[in-house]
């Protein structure tokens, strides 16, 4: 299959790319397309059939459901059950980077929740995304567009990079503005729970509902998490890849760096403005300032890749603390890395 890509001005829509997009979904075929949180794999939330290629292309394992995303909250009424007060209040943040668990309504095939009794959905804000939901009027199950286990894709060449061939269509938007994928809040119980921190932290979130809880895997890694997508190997760069955390974590990069060099491997670093000038010997890129952990996670998949195209043997980089916006991130990276980090 040819894949064409087709770039679209954020600023200035064309019409004809976005109903080319959802014609092809309608039909029940693939789109990759922009979000604001990272490039999506799209296809028709209604049709088993389309969704079924979604879990094929990017080879993700059946018992890991997606997420439905929607153009309006009137989308919504028909997609689940009961909608708590609690997810009233959050869906002040929509459209935008957050996705919330329901009881699902019988509209919705099986594979989409993966057997389940409920459903995720996203109202993103990316005006791509809400042209192409809008004029396929349908919801667009989503989930990003790589291959399952590689860092998420957030531009229009790192989907192509992974599913060229695969998918006749890849709508260009430009680089996703916030890089890091949705927080993902179970609003199906009693007790609001986040299963997967994002953009939106648990600390901003406590301050809309106050008695919210972090999922159990969220606050020790040895416990199995409720979100079935959290608990496989995820966001792997081909190269080997060590976090470090801490005030000698630039030192200590320092020496491993140096001795990696002297056995031969190519070495990539990834760490803040301020440390990046010691690095020259090897290939770098910068995480920004340490303040602006929005650049961190803008920045995060985008360097992954990047450090894989370069072909380098061994990747060292620099965490941060677990805190807000830090927290959603090194849950990437900690995946990213299989859990290898050393605290200094
Ligand atoms: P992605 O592949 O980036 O779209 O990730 C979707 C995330 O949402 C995965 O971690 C899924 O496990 C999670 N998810 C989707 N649907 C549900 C659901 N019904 N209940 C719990 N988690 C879900
Ligand atoms: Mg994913």
């Amino acid at each position: 299959m040819k894949t064409l890509v087709k770039k679209v001005n954020r600023e200035n829509i064309n019409k004809d790319v976005i109903k080319h997009g959802a014609e092809l979904i309608k039909k029940g075929e693939l789109v990759a397309f922009p979000t604001e949180t990272v490039y999506g794999l799209g296809a028709s939330g209604l049709n088993g059939r389309a969704c079924e290629k979604i879990f094929k292309t990017k080879n993700r394992p059946a018992d890991n459901p997606l997420i439905l995303h929607i153009s309006s909250i009137d989308m919504l009424y028909t997609l689940v059950g009961e909608v708590r007060e609690d997810a009233k209040k959050l869906m002040h943040l929509w459209p935008g980077p957050l996705t919330m668990v329901f009881k699902k309504s019988k509209l919705i095939p099986d594979i989409v929740t993966a057997g389940g009794d409920t459903v995720a959905i996203r109202f993103p804000e990316d005006r791509i995304a809400h042209e192409l939901i809008k004029e396929a009027n349908i919801p667009i199950a989503a989930p990003s567009a790589n291959i399952s286990g590689r860092p998420s894709p957030t531009n229009a060449e790192d989907v192509y990079y992974d599913l060229e061939g695969k998918i006749p269509l890849i709508i260009d938007g430009g680089p996703s503005n916030i890089g890091i994928e949705s927080t993902v809040i179970d609003m199906s119980e009693e007790i609001p729970t986040i299963l997967r921190p994002g953009f939106y932290t648990y600390e901003y979130i406590r301050e809309i509902l106050p008695h919210v809880i972090l999922d159990d895997a969220l606050v020790d890694d040895k416990k199995i998490p409720k979100s079935p997508g959290q608990k496989y190997r995820h966001y792997a760069p081909k190269a080997q890849m060590k976090i470090f955390v801490g005030f000698e974590a630039s030192d200590r990069i320092y020496d491993i760096a140096n001795e990696q060099k002297n056995l031969g491997k190519k070495v990539g670093i990834l760490t803040f403005e301020d440390k990046i000038d010691r690095f020259k010997d090897f290939y770098t890129i910068s995480f920004g300032q340490k303040s602006d952990l929005r650049y961190m996670s803008h920045i995060l998949f985008t360097a992954l890749r990047q450090m894989d195209r370069e072909g380098v043997d061994i990747i060292l980089a620099e965490g941060v603390n677990e805190k807000n916006l830090g927290k959603s991130i090194m849950n990437r990276m900690k995946k990213s890395a299989s859990g290898n980090i050393e605290y200094l």
